[in-house]
């Protein structure tokens, strides 16, 4: 058993749809999970319809925008697929008649609600697709496996209650030799059946769920990129492909903010050493990155991130009192209270310093903190992080810029940057 995950740039319109049966049409043996997203920026335009149901605006538009956009994509990649017509449209219908209505319920359990409709249609039309394209499959709602607790937009998934859920997925995969299922990323159920999502781009960490459910023997992520990179190739000229890593490594790097994998992905493959290949839907024929439990290569090129849009915040007590474990237990605590990230710190004898990009929440912040200490910041800096650093590399990346914050481990050097 494979587990494939297709992000929402893949299916971002018909021709994407086509070239997911292509990938899959190289694999008619094994049996399959597939996994996918909504199509191309559908979650944000629900995204503005949950803003809109909650503001009292007229929704009409917005959805009917988005209506149009699936209907057209199904009628291209599966004509005549009356059955998928109707439940489309029955699903579209549904979401109308919840967002007419005045909001009744918390942000983020409407946010959850409407959201969560983009996969299913982009499930619908991708198996519509694939059973006309000679490709049987099963459609199956993740919902009626993935179990969740009911912190709507972040919520944590019930492993027990998962497992106990797994019957329904060996029931669909028995339908057919090879099996091949297709199913939503990102979206799930709380333990009292409201729909619930698993966080931004968390589709990656859905296949990793169902993989860890099924003890499958690999999860590939088809990307619209070449695997990982040991930079941003968007950003810098000569990168190179990362062939092979370990878990460690790959989580440290998604941590340090390497946006190709959601974080939270590897641990359950690593529990159960469930290799992770990343792969482009691009170039199908193409290695790759493996990600598993051998680290050897894991040194050998240096690795580099830039977070942009920092904010270095650098705190002193009022008294220049040192800054020791009462003033940083208090400052934590604000920070912790305020949930905000921090990305970065460093003490001196009179001044703590932290990065951070959640700039709206710290400004607020700034101004609670002020009542006991000289606060200064810095606004827009980039966060530096290299991996595996050599002198000739930082060399490189720190010419003509003189740090505001620099500080380095064994492994790993990370520069804030003006
Ligand atoms: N469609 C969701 C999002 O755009 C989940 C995902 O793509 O992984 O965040
Ligand atoms: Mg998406």
């Amino acid at each position: 058993m494979k587990v494939f995950k297709f992000g929402g740039a893949s299916v971002k319109d018909a021709e994407g749809v086509r070239n997911v049966a292509r990938v899959l049409g190289r694999f008619p043996d094994d049996d399959l999970v597939v996994v996918v997203s909504a199509m191309g920026k559908t979650t944000n335009a629900l995204e503005e319809i949950v803003r809109a149901h909650q503001e009292g605006r007229p929704v009409r538009e917005l959805v009917g925008a988005l209506r149009g956009a699936h209907a057209a994509t199904l009628e291209a990649v599966a004509p005549l697929d009356h059955d998928t017509a109707n439940r489309l449209s029955a699903s579209f219908a549904e979401l109308e008649k919840h967002a007419e209505r005045p909001a009744a319920w918390p942000y983020d359990q409407d946010y959850d609600h409407i959201v969560s409709h983009g996969e299913l249609w982009s499930t619908l039309i991708v198996a519509a697709h694939l059973n006309q394209a000679g490709l049987p499959t099963q459609w199956l709602d993740a919902r009626e496996v993935v179990v969740t607790d009911a912190l709507h937009r972040a919520a944590r998934v019930d492993w027990e209650r998962s497992a106990a859920r797994t019957g329904v997925l060996h029931k669909a995969l028995q339908r057919q030799k090879p099996a091949r299922l297709l199913t939503q990323g990102f979206i799930a159920r709380s333990i009292d059946g409201k729909a619930t999502t698993l966080g931004r781009e968390g589709s990656d960490f859905s296949a990793a769920i169902l993989a860890w459910l099924l003890d499958a023997e690999s999860v590939t992520i088809w990307k619209d990129v070449a695997g990982m990179f040991n930079a941003d190739p968007k950003r810098f000229p000569d990168t190179q492909l990362l062939p092979h890593i370990s878990y460690r490594e790959a989580i440290e790097l998604s941590y340090f903010g390497a946006s190709v994998i959601h974080p939270r992905t590897l641990q359950p493959l690593q529990q159960k050493k469930i290799p992770l290949y990343v792969r482009s839907f691009l170039d199908p024929s193409a290695p790759g990155t493996t990600i598993d439990t051998a680290g050897e290569a894991d040194t050998a090129v240096p690795s580099f991130i830039v977070k942009p849009r920092q904010l270095l915040i650098s705190i002193t007590p009022r008294d220049l009192s040192f800054v020791v474990e009462e003033n940083l237990h208090h400052i934590f605590g604000l920070f912790a209270r305020a949930g905000i990230r921090i990305d970065l710190m460093q003490n001196s004898a009179l001044a703590f310093s932290v990065v951070t990009d959640d700039v709206p929440r710290a400004h607020a912040l700034i101004e609670e903190l002020r009542r006991d200490y000289q606060v200064r910041y810095n606004q827009d800096c980039e966060l530096l992080t290299v991996r595996h650093f050599d002198e000739p590399t930082l060399q490189r990346l720190l010419r003509g810029r003189t740090p505001l914050v620099e500080q380095r481990s064994r492994n790993t050097a990370r520069f804030v940057l003006r």
